[in-house]
């Protein structure tokens, strides 16, 4: 499926203020209130919008943030990024190229840096991590750049392939996960608690 020139409104508006009212999308963008909210909700359904967030800077609460950059054999990336998001203090998990992980943690104390490391430490098919604290942030834009015609495509968690239509859903560890066909859930399901319980050793 290609984003319409409607869709990439409505994705725009809603990246920038995702308060803004279906009332008010519609004025924006010629379309009738019933309209944004079936096209809403079908983006959705897509995967596409992923959740509508407070932006709250963990320091405003006394948290600090590090990021963590993981190296494992490129035969171990896939599990290793998978059992990192399996961590509660983890917030972000990303896999480059070159097999490195780049993740994201928060803490609130001495003791939370110091269970990050250990569980990161922990994880056997981790060959060595560094990790850095954040000082400022001085730019932090929502990354989707919202254009006409871009092609969406939500990869399955389990298999990697597109999704052809309507995602299966299901919610672990507070995220929403999308898989391709039911096989793909079950398994995926069975991955994703072999990982927790792996972890917690
Ligand atoms: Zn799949």
């Amino acid at each position: 499926m290609k984003l319409d020139v409607y869709d990439s409104k409505i994705l725009e508006i809603l990246q920038k203020d995702a308060r803004t009212s279906m009332k008010e999308i519609a004025e924006k963008s010629s379309l009738t209130s019933p309209t944004v909210s079936a096209r809403v909700k079908a983006l959705e359904d897509m995967g596409v919008i992923r959740g509508y967030n407070a932006d709250i800077i963990p320091g405003t609460l006394g948290q600090g943030v590090m990021f963590l950059i993981v190296r494992s054999k490129p035969s171990d990336v896939d599990t290793v990024a998978e059992t990192l998001t399996t961590f509660p203090l983890v917030r972000e998990v990303n896999i480059t190229g070159g097999g490195k992980i780049i993740a994201t943690a928060v803490f609130r104390s001495i003791s939370d840096q110091e269970s990050i490391m250990n569980d990161v430490g922990n994880i056997p098919l981790v060959q060595e991590y560094d990790h850095y604290m954040l000082v400022e942030t001085r730019k932090k834009e929502p990354l989707a750049l919202i254009a006409e015609g871009a092609q969406v495509s939500i990869p399955c968690y389990y298999c990697r392939k597109p999704i052809e239509g309507t995602p299966y859903k299901i919610r672990l560890g507070g995220r929403e996960h999308f898989l391709c066909c039911p096989i793909c859930e079950r398994e995926y399901k069975k991955k994703y608690a072999s990982l927790v319980e792996g972890a917690k050793q």
